[in-house]
C-alpha cells in the first residue's frame, strides 16, 4: 500500500484549519488504495493555530505537526514538511482551501499510472486575486522565463504531488535562499499539469502584501539568473562607447565653431544619469552579495519549537549537539 504525506504550511489559519481538515479527511479516507499522513507545519502563527493542530493530532494519530519558534516563511515551512515527510508520495497544499482537495485522487492516479514523478495543479484563472497582483504576476513569469534557463509555468504553484525520488532531490539542495517554484523545475522530473479554476480563500486573508510579493519575485530572479549582472556589464560598455562618440563630436564641434564652455547643462544631466545608473547596478550587485552573505552564514532555514513526530529523535539530536 502506498503512503501519501500531505504537507500543509499554516500561518494564522485557525479559522481555515477545521474546514480544511474536514475536507481533507473526507477525501483521504476515501482513497482506499493508500494510507495517508497529514503533516501540518505551524509557521509561527500568532493566533490559535497551534492549539487547533494539537487538538487535531490528538483526535487523529495520522495527523502530525511541527511548530516553529517564529514565522520563517512558507518556503521554510515547505522545506520542513518535505524533510519530515515519510510517504512514497508527497503533496504540498495550502490550508485556506484554495487548493481543491478533490484533485488529490486524480493526482495520485496520474503519478501511479503514467509513471511520472510530479503532478502539479495549475490554476487557469486568477479569480479572487487583485487586478494589480494578477497583472504583475503575469509579467513576472514572462520576465523570469526569458532571463533564466529553467521554465516556470504561470499558474503552477506549490500544489503538487511528487514521487519520493523527486522529493529527495528537492531536499538535497542545501541553499538558504530557497525559491521552490524554481527548484521544482530545476530538478527536472517529468511533470504533468492538471488545470483547476482558482477559488478565493475560505476565510482569513492572504499573507502576501504587494511588497512581499515583489521581494519574492526578486529572490526568484536572483536565485535562477545572472542576467541582471550581464545587463549591468553591457550597459557599462554601451556608456563607454557613448562617451567616446560624444568626445569626438565635441572635439570636432569645438574645432569648427569654437566656444568650448557651452554644454554645461548637458554635462550635469549626463553626470546625474550615469551616477544614477551606477548606483542602480551597484544595488543589483549588492543584492547578489547579500544572498551570498546569507548563504555563507549557513544559518538554519527554520527552528522547531515543538512537534509530535519522532520526538525522541529530535531530543536525541539536541542532546548530542549539546554534548
Ligand atoms: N503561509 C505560511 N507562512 C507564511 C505565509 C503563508 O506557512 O509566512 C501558508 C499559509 O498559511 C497558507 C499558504 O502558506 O496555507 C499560502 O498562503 P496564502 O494563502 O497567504 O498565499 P496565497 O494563496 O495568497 O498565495
Ligand atoms: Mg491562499
Amino acid at each position: 500500500m502506498d503512503r501519501i504525506s500531505i504537507i500543509v504550511p499554516c500561518y494564522n489559519e485557525e479559522e481555515s484549519l477545521p474546514l480544511f481538515y474536514d475536507e481533507i479527511i473526507d477525501i483521504a479516507e476515501g482513497m482506499n488504495e493508500v494510507s495517508y499522513e497529514l503533516l501540518f507545519v505551524n509557521d509561527g502563527s500568532k493566533d490559535n493555530t497551534l492549539s487547533v493542530l494539537k487538538k487535531i493530532s490528538v483526535s487523529n494519530e495520522r495527523a502530525k505537526y511541527i511548530s516553529f519558534t517564529r514565522n520563517f516563511g512558507k518556503e521554510a515551512a515547505m522545506l520542513a514538511g518535505l524533510q519530515k515527510a515519510s510517504g512514497d508520495y508527497v503533496v504540498i497544499m495550502d490550508a485556506d482551501l484554495q487548493h481543491p482537495v478533490k484533485l488529490l485522487p486524480e493526482m495520485y492516479q496520474a503519478l501511479k499510472n503514467e509513471k511520472i514523478d510530479c503532478v502539479c495543479a495549475k490554476r487557469v484563472d486568477r479569480e479572487g486575486d487583485g487586478k494589480l497582483r494578477s497583472f504583475l504576476t503575469k509579467h513576472f513569469y514572462n520576465i523570469i522565463n526569458k532571463m533564466s534557463e529553467i521554465e516556470m509555468v504561470d499558474g503552477a504553484g506549490d500544489y503538487r504531488m511528487m514521487s519520493r525520488q523527486m522529493v529527495d532531490s528537492v531536499i538535497s539542495f542545501k541553499e538558504y535562499n530557497r525559491y521552490s517554484k524554481g527548484l521544482f523545475s530545476f530538478v527536472g522530473f517529468e511533470t504533468k499539469m492538471i488545470p483547476y479554476q482558482n477559488i478565493g480563500r475560505a476565510t482569513g486573508s492572504t499573507k502576501w502584501s504587494l511588497f512581499s510579493l515583489w521581494k519574492y519575485a526578486i529572490d526568484g530572479v536572483i536565485s535562477f539568473s545572472n542576467i541582471p549582472l550581464v545587463i549591468a556589464s553591457f550597459s557599462g560598455i554601451l556608456f563607454c562607447l557613448l562617451a567616446f562618440v560624444l568626445a569626438i563630436y565635441t572635439a570636432i564641434k569645438t574645432t569648427i565653431y569654437g566656444n568650448p564652455t557651452s554644454g554645461w547643462t548637458t554635462l550635469v544631466c549626463i553626470i546625474l544619469f550615469i551616477g544614477g545608473l551606477q548606483m542602480f547596478f551597484m544595488g543589483i550587485i549588492g543584492q547578489y552579495i547579500a544572498k551570498i552573505y546569507m548563504e555563507v552564514k549557513h544559518r538554519p532555514v527554520y527552528i522547531v519549537k515543538e512537534s509530535n513526530i519522532e520526538s525522541n529523535h529530535i531530543k536525541q539530536k539536541t542532546e548530542k549537539e549539546f554534548a
